[in-house]
């Protein structure tokens, strides 16, 4: 018998012919011995729909109200999953963030997990009953509502995972593992059967949204065993298709030689800012990042030129495009401090970044990247770098053309492998 957290997305939970295919699988889980939790997400499109009804109500909304309004998606495919799960004869209740409870930090629409009570969990779960459990949601220690950002259901699958002991955290989504690139855009894209934690920590990080970053980092520091497989279709054998397993870099090396790169994501979610006529003086940085941070917005690439002859500069930077409104508030009434001359602000744009833990030791990579784009006069807007990574910024217009071209410059197309 083992002990599993199941993790369903928002196509998987798209509706109630959907819903009763997941109670489907997760009787399958329970008539083979095992305890089983269930993470869900609320239907696909239900979340953007939520997070529209608070913008349109005000555009610097209470974010404490914005988490009442958003975590609702997830309650009610919890507990329609546990009424699917009924009527196949399998006993299961929902537990909804409050009721365990998942206690979170108050950093509303972003909050970090900071315990799971499991006392109550584990009993229903050892007496065979299945426990669903809302992702995305928790509560805060003043008893408010609190959401843990978009895509933070994969964080929710780990963190039960990680506080039931878990055998394994199995997310089913709507491709059957992680890709090279994004499948959707490169169909000539690879699947991988092994990623480590670290590669996966940085795919997720500049945008592959299979899982949320935040699952991956905390998978890593608590050793939580994740699969990523697909909840459409099964193998003919009636289980699950092979999926891509998670694995640290010794088990790495043992299953398989190491690529120089990895794979390849793209964001369309930042927006480019611009200060114009920033004065070329010290401390002039600090007074636009200073208060940005406090407001907890995080800054991404920034790009400065040197001032020459006018005593002043342009400085250019990135921010989440959902916190474009917030940030340019701050910056308005930061103006004075700063002492810009206007604001400039563009969300079409895209971050590309190829990823790969073998860059560490091989020069060219972003060269490489450089040429690729040139050739296909794809402008570069700004560039950042890691020990294993390159981003750059470029009109959203590109996004498709610049991902495929650099998935087959790279030698990663599934025909290259076959070949
Ligand atoms: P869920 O609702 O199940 O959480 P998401 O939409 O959050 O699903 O994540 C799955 C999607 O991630 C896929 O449909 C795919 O388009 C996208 N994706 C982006 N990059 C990758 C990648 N490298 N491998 C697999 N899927 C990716
Ligand atoms: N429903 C939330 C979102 O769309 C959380 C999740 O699905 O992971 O972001
Ligand atoms: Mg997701």
């Amino acid at each position: 018998m083992a002990r599993i957290v199941m993790k369903f997305g928002g196509t998987s939970m798209a509706g109630i012919e959907r819903i009763r295919n997941v109670a489907t699988r997760v009787k399958r889980e329970v008539e083979r011995g095992n305890e089983v939790a269930v993470v869900v997400s609320a239907m696909a499109g239900e979340t953007d729909r939520l997070v529209n009804f608070c913008r349109e109500a005000s555009p610097l909304y209470d974010r404490r109200e914005y988490d009442v309004v958003v975590a609702s998606g997830e309650q009610v495919t919890s507990g329609l999953l546990a009424i699917a799960l009924q009527a196949l004869g399998v006993r299961a209740r929902s537990w909804l963030g409050w009721q365990m409870p998942i206690e979170t930090s108050d950093a509303h629409a972003s909050a970090r997990i900071t315990g799971i009570d499991t006392t109550a969990l584990g009993a229903a779960m050892a007496s065979g009953e299945v426990a669903v459990i809302p992702g995305f949601q928790g509560m805060a220690a003043d008893g408010r509502v609190t959401t843990l950002g978009r895509g933070g259901s994969d964080t929710s699958a780990v963190a039960v995972a990680a506080a039931m002991k878990a055998d394994r955290c199995d997310i089913y989504t709507d491709v059957d593992g992680v890709y090279t690139t994004d499948p959707r855009i490169v169909p000539k894209a690879r699947k991988l059967k092994y990623v480590t934690y670290e590669e996966m920590l940085e795919l997720a990080s500049v945008g592959a949204k299979v899982l949320q970053t935040r699952s991956v980092g905390l998978a890593m520091k608590e050793g939580v065993r994740v699969q990523v497989l697909s909840s459409f279709g099964d193998a003919p054998d009636g289980g699950d298709l092979p999926g891509t397993m998670i694995v640290n870099e010794e088990e790495l090396e043992e299953k398989m030689e190491r690529q120089l790169i990895t794979g390849i994501a793209h964001d369309k979610n930042e927006a480019k800012v611009t200060l114009t006529a920033v004065p070329d003086r010290p401390g002039a940085v600090a007074s636009i990042f200073s208060p940005l941070a406090e407001a907890s917005i995080n800054v991404d690439m920034i790009v400065q030129n040197v001032a020459h002859s006018t005593g002043s500069t342009d400085v250019t930077f990135t921010v989440p495009a959902a916190e474009l409104a917030r940030a340019l508030d701050v910056l308005d009434k930061a103006k004075d401090a700063i002492g810009y001359d206007k604001v400039i602000h563009d969300t079409s744009v895209a971050k590309i970044t190829v990823v790969g833990v073998g860059m560490r030791s091989h020069a060219g990579v972003a060269a490489q990247m450089f040429k690729a784009l040139a050739d296909r006069k794809i402008n570069v807007l700004a560039i950042t770098t890691s020990e294993i990574k390159v981003s750059v910024l470029i009109d959203e217009d590109y996004t498709e053309l610049a991902v495929r071209v650099l998935h087959t410059a790279y030698g990663l197309d599934a025909s290259d492998e076959a070949a």
